[in-house]
């Protein structure tokens, strides 16, 4: 490999604010004990901690999401060719499920799917937990492992009162670090949700065969078409812009746009929703240079989009994520929706076009970015 250093995606990479943060190359640095880099704001990218200490290997180059060195590899690996022939990435079928569990339907975005299948894995002993993220506010996530049931429903992103601190706290985002925790769990079976450029990174090790991705035994991959970031000021400009109070939301959700859930006086819920194209202040820059919406390495992707209301999105790739899928549905962990293949084509066009959106949006801010 060539002389690449974590210097080349300073330059390359965060000098042009397209950082997506993803915490791969915190993670997967080849000499990691020597805090060689790291987060030092959890809102800004990874820097130099030691930099006299960095070999100079270039790991952290070549599994950047935003270098795309190894997509070849991955395309091979994944069946995928890209994006113009495949918007939505290879996959083996396609559903539209809900848990059967009461708890993960009602504490889930959508149908409760993926924690519903995390806490079957981890029954069956075939993962020792996951890495999720935690919701202390709808706009406010953290990356944690989960390996029981309460953990899980803790993590699903639901109905949860927002912190007494919301004042206090100045920034908020919906994007979580799950990647550098994979590094506190070295020696476990684990399941990982993340994000597209999440779990690009750790498909990029899994193919380079480093350490730790050889414990991640099944990538569940959400769909993403942005991310989310509020800063003070920010929050009050949402406020005016939207006539909504940040405090009365009590959940966020995305699917053709973003959906906010908030606390209502009297009877019923009280839901607003919002465009993709009027929250483009709010939305992480690199999310601008990101061009895969439903996560094509995942061994399953998940989403809301396509689905009706409390039922996930599936789209299952890998022969890992297939037989998975059969055992779930056989074990009757999720029930799905009968589609027949006229329906079945009208979800993937509808996901089909969103996917190719954001492959637009991408060429389009490239084009300017210098
Ligand atoms: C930032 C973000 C953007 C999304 N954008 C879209 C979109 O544009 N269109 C669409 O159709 N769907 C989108 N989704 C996916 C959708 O919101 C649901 O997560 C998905 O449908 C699964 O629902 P579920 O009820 O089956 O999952 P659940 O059973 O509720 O499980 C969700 C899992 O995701 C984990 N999680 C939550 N937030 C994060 C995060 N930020 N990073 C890593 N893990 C996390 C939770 O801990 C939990 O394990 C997005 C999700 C996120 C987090
Ligand atoms: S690997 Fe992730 S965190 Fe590291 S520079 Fe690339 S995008 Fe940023
Ligand atoms: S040691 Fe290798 S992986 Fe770590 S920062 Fe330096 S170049 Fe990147
Ligand atoms: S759009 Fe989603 S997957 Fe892409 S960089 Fe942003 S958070 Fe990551």
């Amino acid at each position: 490999m060539s002389t690449k250093s974590f210097q080349d995606l300073i330059n390359e990479v965060h000098d042009r604010g397209i950082c997506q943060e993803c915490g791969g190359c915190v993670s997967f640095c080849s000499s990691a004990e020597f805090n060689i880099i790291g987060f030092k704001d959890k809102y800004s990218p990874p820097e130099y901690i030691n930099k006299d200490k960095c070999l100079e290997c270039g790991i952290c180059y070549y599994i950047c999401p935003q270098t795309h060195i190894l997509d070849d590899s991955l395309n091979k690996s994944y069946k995928f060719s890209d994006f113009s022939s495949m918007p939505i990435g290879y996959y083996e079928d396609i559903y539209s499920c809900r848990a059967t569990d009461k708890e993960f339907l009602e504490y889930g975005t959508d149908g409760g799917v993926v924690n519903s299948i995390i806490n079957y894995l981890i029954e069956k002993k075939m993962i020792d937990g996951a890495i999720v993220s935690r919701t202390d506010a709808p706009f406010s996530r953290e990356a944690t492992f989960a390996d029981n049931k309460p953990d899980l429903i803790r993590s699903s992103g639901a109905k949860l009162d927002i912190s007494p601190q919301l004042d206090e706290i100045q920034k908020f985002s919906t994007y979580t670090h799950s990647i550098p925790e994979l590094n506190h769990y070295k020696f476990k079976k684990l399941a990982v949700v993340g994000t597209p450029c999440q779990l690009y990174t750790v498909r990029c090790m899994q193919d380079l065969g480093v350490t730790p991705s050889e414990n991640v035994e099944i990538c569940l991959g959400l769909f993403c078409y942005e991310n989310f970031f509020f800063d003070k000021s920010q929050i009050k400009k949402f406020e005016k812009d939207f006539n909504i109070k940040f405090s009365d939301i009590e959940k966020i959700n995305i699917k053709e746009d973003v959906i906010f859930k908030l606390k209502s006086e009297g009877a019923g819920e009280k839901i607003i929703h919002i465009p993709f194209n009027h929250l483009n202040n709010y939305m992480r820059f690199a999310c601008n240079a990101c061009d895969d919406f439903t996560n094509v390495y995942a061994d399953i992707s998940f989403g809301g989009l396509g689905s009706p209301d409390k039922y996930t999105t599936v789209i299952v790739r890998t022969e890992k994520g297939k037989k998975v899928m059969a055992q779930v549905i056989s074990d009757g962990v999720v029930s799905c929706l009968e589609i027949d293949s006229s329906k079945k084509n009208k979800m993937i066009e509808l996901i089909s076009q969103f996917s190719q959106s954001k492959v637009n949006r991408k060429e389009d801010f490239m084009k300017d970015l210098v």
